[in-house]
């Protein structure tokens, strides 16, 4: 049996720290908005490369809160314009819907899976204030191009780096290429808490400190709001934990790229496509997509076999009951994504053995007509 994520087996290799992290918090009697919370945002800024990071209390709430600034600040305003991948994760679009801005879906490029750049321009009106890049899967999606785009129109490069901790572009880390970036701490990510647990990474000093207000009820000072804000802040038990995981990050990272490497060399099979993505440090492996027109015949066999695989995602979010006003729109390499997606086991506790009887088992298959 080969699991998709064994998120029992990541953690254990840190069983005893995370146990005396959690102790120490225990014992501290202090559970929020502590010497915990401070470490990590100090650390994760200096491994992300920017001046701030803020933490809060999930991906989501990071990417809302970041909109939120914007519009506190003047620079957005509700009915704006977002430009966003048309199949990226919901959680990108809903960040952008709840605050009343707008998502203006862009195709992404059928090969690195990542928004088109080439498709953007089009998109853009006087309306448009922001495009959020997401780096999907572990990949960097940012470009010269889309750098280019923002300065150009003037708006606002925001991340969402939920998926990719410690990918790079160039030099950069992900998360550090825009003007801010939001991050996810789910289980699943790379870097995973015990829990939910998210954070903002910007280099804007204004930003940064209106984000972290409007993630404490809208306050700077205590119980004085200027402005209207959420309850959404990282706990010192997340933040501990999150704290003895961060320095295994890139070679945790690095075992996720030796098991790709092992996937693009060895699965051969005229059913089965692999992605076109990079095998570089600009790629963390989030997920290993693989794309089949027979996928669910694949993945039901990969089942019968003992492989666990997942698919990123069975709906686009064009096509979900959420969003009836877009339903039909048609988004076709979208469609195709969603429809042909089938994501393997990847993750920095698999065996070299796992890896390579996923291998032999894809290049087995064959299918029934
Ligand atoms: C996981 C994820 C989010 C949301 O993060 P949560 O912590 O689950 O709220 C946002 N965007 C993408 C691309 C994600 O994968």
């Amino acid at each position: 049996m080969v699991k998709f994520l064994d998120l029992e087996k990541i953690n254990a290799r840190h069983a005893q720290q995370i146990t005396k992290a959690m102790a120490g918090v225990l014992s501290s009697g202090w559970y929020l908005k502590g010497k915990e919370t401070e470490n990590f945002e100090k650390a994760f800024a200096d491994f992300i490369g920017t001046k701030h990071a803020i933490g809060c209390g999930n991906g989501l709430d990071a990417l809302t809160l970041i909109l939120m600034a914007y519009i506190e600040l003047g620079v957005m305003k509700p009915g704006d314009e977002v430009i966003v991948p048309a199949n990226t994760y919901i959680a990108s679009i809903l960040a952008i819907s709840r605050t009343g801005l707008k998502p203006v879906l862009v195709e992404p490029n059928p090969d690195t899976l990542q928004i088109d750049d080439n498709l953007i321009e089009e998109k853009i009106t006087p309306k448009t204030k922001a495009i959020m890049i997401v780096h999907l899967y572990g990949q960097n999606a940012y470009s010269e191009k889309v750098g280019q785009l923002c300065e150009k129109y003037n708006l606002k490069l925001i991340e969402d780096n939920a998926q990719a901790h410690g990918a790079f572009f160039k030099d950069k880390r992900t998360g550090s290429l825009g003007d801010a970036a939001g991050h996810s701490f789910y289980p699943g990510k790379n870097l995973g808490a015990l829990g939910d647990a998210g954070a903002i990474t910007t280099n804007d000093d204004v930003l940064a400190e209106t984000v972290r207000a409007l993630g404490n009820y809208g306050s700077e000072k205590k119980y004085v709001f200027n402005m209207r804000g959420i309850n959404s802040r990282i706990d010192e038990l997340q933040a501990a934990i999150l704290n003895v995981k961060l320095p295994a990050l890139d070679k945790d990272n690095h075992r996720r790229r030796e098991i790709a490497k092992t996937y693009f060399q060895g699965i051969k099979n005229p059913y089965i496509k692999l992605p076109g993505v990079s095998e570089n440090l600009d790629n963390v492996f989030h997920i290993f997509p693989v794309f089949s027109p027979l996928r669910d015949q694949l993945q039901n066999y990969l089942k019968e076999n003992g492989i666990e695989t997942i698919i990123h995602y069975p709906i686009p979010p064009h096509q979900q009951n959420c969003y009836p006003e877009w339903n039909n729109l048609n988004f076709s390499i979208t469609e195709k994504i969603h429809s042909q997606e089938l994501s393997l086991p990847i993750s920095p506790v698999m065996t070299d053995l796992e890896a390579a009887t996923v291998v032999e088992i894809l290049n087995k298959f064959k299918p029934q007509f």
